[in-house]
C-alpha cells in the first residue's frame, strides 16, 4: 500500500473531534507530498532543523506542529511559522517561546507536556512543576503564548492496560488544570496523546489529537 492509501484508510475511521497530526519525521518531501495530495494539511516533526527545512520547501498551507523536545536557544528558528508546540515542559522554555513569539508579532499555541510514562528518559512536567509554573508571576505576564492543553507519551510496552492507565492519568491532569487554571479559557481543550501503536486506546480515553507516523508513512529507517 502507498502512503496515500494508508492515509485514506486511516482517516476514514477517525472519529469526529480527533485531529490527526501526521508525523513525517525522517520522511522525504516526496513522501510527505503524497499524503498532502491525499488531503492532509497538519504535519508534525520532532527536530527543529528538519522542521525548518521542510517548512521552507513544502506548500505554505501546511500547518506544522513541533512534537519533540525543544531547547530554548532553538525556539527562534520555529517561532515565525510553527502552528503549535506540543512539548512545552519548563518555565524557561515558555519564556523563550513568549519572547520569540513577540518578536514575530505572533501568539504561539503550546501544549504542556507531562511525564506520564515509567521510563525516565521521556520529557515532561509533573503536577507539582506545572502548579508552580502556572502560579508564577512570570507566567501570568506572558502575552504571546496560548496554552491549548496537554501532551503526553505512554510507556513503550506491549502491556496495553498499562498504557491505558497512563492515558487516563493524562486526562485527569487535563481536567484538573481546566478546572483550576483555565476555566475561563475556551482554547484549553486539547489532549495530545496516542501514536501508531496506541492511538485506539488514546481515543477511547479522550484524546483530541493523535500523533501518528509509521501507521501512515510506514516504518522509519534511521
Ligand atoms: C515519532 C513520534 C510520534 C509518532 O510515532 P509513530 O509510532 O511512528 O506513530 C509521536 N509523537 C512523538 C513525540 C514522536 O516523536
Amino acid at each position: 500500500m502507498t502512503s496515500s492509501e494508508k492515509y485514506l484508510g486511516f482517516i476514514k475511521d477517525l472519529p469526529a473531534g480527533v485531529k490527526l497530526v501526521a508525523v513525517s519525521k525522517t520522511k522525504t518531501e516526496e513522501e510527505i507530498m503524497q499524503v498532502y495530495d491525499a488531503g492532509q494539511r497538519l504535519f508534525g516533526e520532532n527536530k527543529v532543523q528538519e522542521l525548518v527545512r521542510k517548512y521552507e520547501k513544502l506548500p505554505r498551507d501546511i500547518e506544522w506542529h513541533l512534537i519533540g523536545h525543544l531547547q530554548t536557544n532553538k525556539v527562534k528558528y520555529v517561532a515565525p511559522f510553527v502552528g503549535m508546540i506540543h512539548s512545552a515542559d519548563s518555565l524557561k522554555l515558555l519564556k523563550s517561546i513568549n519572547k520569540e513569539a513577540r518578536k514575530n508579532d505572533r501568539i504561539i499555541k503550546c501544549l504542556l507536556q507531562f511525564h506520564i510514562a515509567e521510563e525516565d528518559t521521556k520529557f515532561g512536567l509533573s503536577r507539582e512543576e506545572v502548579e508552580e509554573i502556572l502560579n508564577s508571576e512570570e507566567y501570568k505576564k506572558f502575552e504571546n503564548i496560548e496554552v491549548c492543553g496537554v501532551m503526553g507519551m505512554a510507556t513503550f510496552t506491549e502491556d496495553m492496560e498499562h498504557v491505558r492507565r497512563e492515558f487516563i492519568s493524562l486526562k485527569a491532569i487535563f481536567e484538573w488544570l481546566r478546572k483550576d487554571f483555565f476555566a475561563a479559557q475556551t482554547q484549553f481543550k486539547e489532549i495530545s496523546m496516542g501514536m501508531s501503536d496506541d492511538y485506539h486506546i488514546a481515543i477511547e480515553e479522550g484524546s483530541t489529537m493523535i500523533r501518528v507516523g509509521s501507521a501512515i508513512f510506514g516504518d522509519r529507517n534511521y
